[in-house]
């Protein structure tokens, strides 16, 4: 008989109480509302469990690392139950030719059945030569676990943009999952950030494991339920931009009273995550918060857009509420006007006020 999710779990020491809060968990995680619970409920118990191969290519492993660290004990154990009996040469216990055969077995066990995560991509120069695993080019692993996967998830920046090792000039050719050449033309879904929230990644995969689909898609391939807004459209400081109340260097009094970070770089005006709203490390806070501006980490090229501290500038703009559909790739130009537009009214409104004009 084939192995269920719920039989793994169980198998993994999980009671079924456990369960069904991770399944609530999960639907409120995914704003599927409290009525999904069931339905994921149901969908774990009888559909057979589906395996995940968990490729590394060039990376820094941030992306595994924010994954095991998802706040919530009990989704982190059940995800993890979930995965890590196939293959992810950081978390599993295999090593060396042992873990090397468990690809091809599940390849070949599997084949066309199983989900294929990447974190990080692959250098084209060179024959791959910057990126070896087991001998091989990373490419070549790559590439065998594509034709034969069902679907593929590109975690974070590095697989879904290229990020760092793809910024200017990119000695070796990194290449972002989608664009390398002759990989067999499967769905991707991508969930980028540097790394992505250990709760978006855990839901996400969630989400697909369950329902044997993707969630619904922005054009660019990711998650409408996590980057459809900005950072800037929930940020808590926004209605000190709003007022045009900003900070103007690290250390002064706007700083200490918490005033938006706009004029020191920060990027929330044009980029698409969800950390004003899902937070990390279990909601604690996010870079934000802290007192540093986003610089953008889950945009296309946010290494090539110059310094993390310059503002966003040069402009017209159209409304700040618009969505990533919507303003597609001019987003960034646009609603960057648009915010220097504002921080410069709101800087003449309040020199009239100190000069007595208003
Ligand atoms: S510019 Fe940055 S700090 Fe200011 S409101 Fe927008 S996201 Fe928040
Ligand atoms: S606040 Fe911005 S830079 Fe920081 S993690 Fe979120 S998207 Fe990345």
């Amino acid at each position: 008989m084939t192995e269920t999710f719920y039989d793994v779990m169980r198998r993994q020491g999980i009671t079924r109480r456990s369960f069904l809060k991770f399944c609530s968990l999960t639907a409120a995680a995914l704003g599927l509302g409290p009525s999904f619970a069931p339905k994921i409920a149901e969908a774990m118990e009888n559909k057979p469990r589906i395996p995940v191969l968990w490729l590394h290519g060039l990376e820094c492993t941030c992306c595994s690392e924010s994954f095991i660290r998802s706040a919530h004990p009990l989704a982190k154990d059940v995800i993890l139950s979930m995965i890590s009996l196939d293959y992810d040469d950081t978390i599993m216990a295999a090593a060396g030719h042992q873990a090397e055969a468990i690809i091809d077995e599940t390849i070949e066990k599997y084949d066309g059945n199983y989900i294929l995560a990447c974190e990080g991509n692959p250098p084209l120069n060179q024959d791959g030569m910057s990126c070896i695993i087991a001998g091989k080019p990373y490419l070549e692993q790559l590439k065998k676990a594509a034709d034969h996967c069902k679907a593929i998830i590109s975690w974070g920046s590095c697989a879904s943009w290229g990020c760092v090792q793809a910024a200017r000039p990119n000695p070796t050719q990194a290449t972002p999952i989608h664009k390398v050449p002759g990989l067999a033309p499967k769905p991707i879904i991508k969930v980028p950030g540097c790394p992505p929230i250990a709760e978006v990644m855990t839901a996400v995969i969630t989400y697909i494991l369950t329902f044997e689909r993707f969630p619904e898609l922005d054009r660019q391939g990711r998650p409408k339920m996590f980057y459809s807004q900005r950072i800037h459209d929930k940020c808590y400081r926004r209605p000190h931009f709003d007022a045009g109340q900003f900070v103007e260097a690290f250390d002064d009094e706007g700083a200490r009273k918490g005033y938006c970070l706009y004029k020191v770089g920060c990027k929330g005006p044009t980029t698409y995550n969800a950390c004003s709203t899902v937070r990390w490390n279990g909601g604690l806070s996010f870079p934000i918060q802290s007192g540093h501006p986003c610089f953008g980490c889950s945009e296309d090229g946010f290494w090539d857009k110059g310094s993390f501290y310059d503002r966003l500038t040069d402009i017209h703009g159209f409304g700040i509420e618009a969505n990533a559909d919507k303003i597609g790739g001019t987003a960034a130009v646009v609603v960057g006007a648009a915010a220097a537009a504002h921080a410069g009214i709101s800087a003449i409104k309040r020199a009239r006020y100190k000069g007595g004009d208003e």
